[in-house]
């Protein structure tokens, strides 16, 4: 168990970075973020930086001496830099969890073991498994590559007639999985913490509504049947629990509507994110325990804090250019901003969002 005044070290230096390093200064721990990229937004904040490459052994040695424990805010840590830093230091979320997570395949094969639903999937690593899979799974189908695939980068949806050995030659060749398209009424996402000792506390389910493969707006709560949402949090534990999982976690799902019921609403899992996520970004004004507070609590082996929702709450992220709007938005009743520092405001770059909570009925 960590001791305030300890040192949590973070890898990535990103906004989610940023935020788990003000969240832990608010607890008396300092952080050290260690990251290859000069101005990235968590250096403004934190106790200690290291830039580096992640395959700097002597600065991952450095870094390792100079904190009490390790986690990190993007599941594409390279396994090589989380196991030498696992034999020096605890490294939370255990890495096993990136193995799974950064590969599309690995993660719906684990989904599929549990017992857990998700679109229909097949491995596709040359021209013949891409005609196979097409003539199992139909159109229209979405083409993945299996890793570094982020706000839908490194994916192609194949409508009907689409020439998908274009798409797949698009993607590098690279390998891919090609997935059923999923004919989702609504997106949503549980993000919930595990504890060292087993405790879960799980943010209400909440829904997402993405632009262009980033995400746009986050509600919380999600306009779905309170059952539905007792299920998205059970498969949220789920997949927790097999995964022995300390820290925060989200799940995305697609919730289905079905005319003939029950269930009136399935949930099919999309996505498993081993880390803070953007649709907990809410929990900063919204909630009791932000997910960044929260998140240090689990690794630091605290007691988890309380979920409670203040009210109705709503995040919008502002993208590229929305950032300009700041002023307006500091003008706004109850609009609470958050800047993560960026030069840049280049598009479809996340600078920052906008949180807004409401009573109940409002
Ligand atoms: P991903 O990169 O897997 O998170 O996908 C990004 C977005 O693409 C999702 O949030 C969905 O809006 C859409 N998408 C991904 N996979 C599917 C699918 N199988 N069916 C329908 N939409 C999908």
């Amino acid at each position: 168990m960590l001791e305030p005044g300890g040192a949590i070290g973070i890898l990535g230096g990103g906004q989610l970075a940023r935020m788990l390093a003000l969240a832990g200064a608010r607890l008396g721990l300092k952080s050290h973020v260690f990251s290859p990229v000069a101005d990235d937004p968590a250096f403004d904040v934190c106790a200690a930086k290291t830039q580096a490459a992640f395959s700097d052994e002597a600065a991952l040695a450095g870094f390792a001496e100079a904190v009490d424990l390790v986690t990190y805010e993007f599941e594409n840590v390279p396994a090589a830099t989380a196991a030498f830093l696992q034999a020096r230091r605890p490294v939370r979320p255990n890495p096993s969890v990136l193995a799974l997570t950064q590969d599309r395949l690995a993660e719906k094969q684990f989904l599929e073991r549990l017992g857990v639903e998700t679109a229909v999937f097949a491995s596709v690593e040359n021209a013949g498994a891409l005609a196979r899979a097409v003539a199992q799974i139909g159109r229209p189908s979405i083409l993945k590559t299996r890793r570094l695939g982020y706000d839908g980068k490194g994916q192609i949806t194949a409508p009907d007639g689409a020439d998908l050995a274009v798409a797949f030659r698009a993607l590098g060749g690279a390998s891919c999985i090609l997935e059923s398209f999923v004919p989702f009424a609504r997106e949503v996402s549980v993000v919930a913490a595990r504890g060292e000792d087993g405790s879960f506390a799980a943010y209400g389910v909440c829904e997402n509504v993405h632009q262009r493969h980033i995400l746009n707006v986050t509600t919380a709560p999600a306009a779905i049947r309170p059952e539905t949402a007792a299920a998205a949090v059970a498969i949220t534990r789920r997949i927790a629990e097999a995964l022995d999982y300390v820290g925060v976690i989200a799940v995305e799902m697609f919730v289905v509507e079905q005319a003939i019921g029950p269930p009136w609403e399935r949930l099919v899992v999309n996505e498993i994110a081993p880390r803070v996520h953007n649709s907990g970004h809410w929990t900063l004004d919204g909630a009791a325990t932000s997910q960044f507070e929260q998140h240090v609590r689990a690794i630091a082996g605290w007691p988890l804090g309380s979920t409670r929702r203040h009210g109705r709450v709503e995040m919008r992220n502002l993208i590229g250019d929305d950032v300009h709007n700041w002023r307006n938005i500091l003008a706004e009743d109850g609009a609470c901003l958050h800047l993560y520092g960026k030069k840049e405001p280049r598009p479809g770059r996340k600078m920052g969002h906008v949180t807004k909570v409401f009573a109940e009925r409002e």
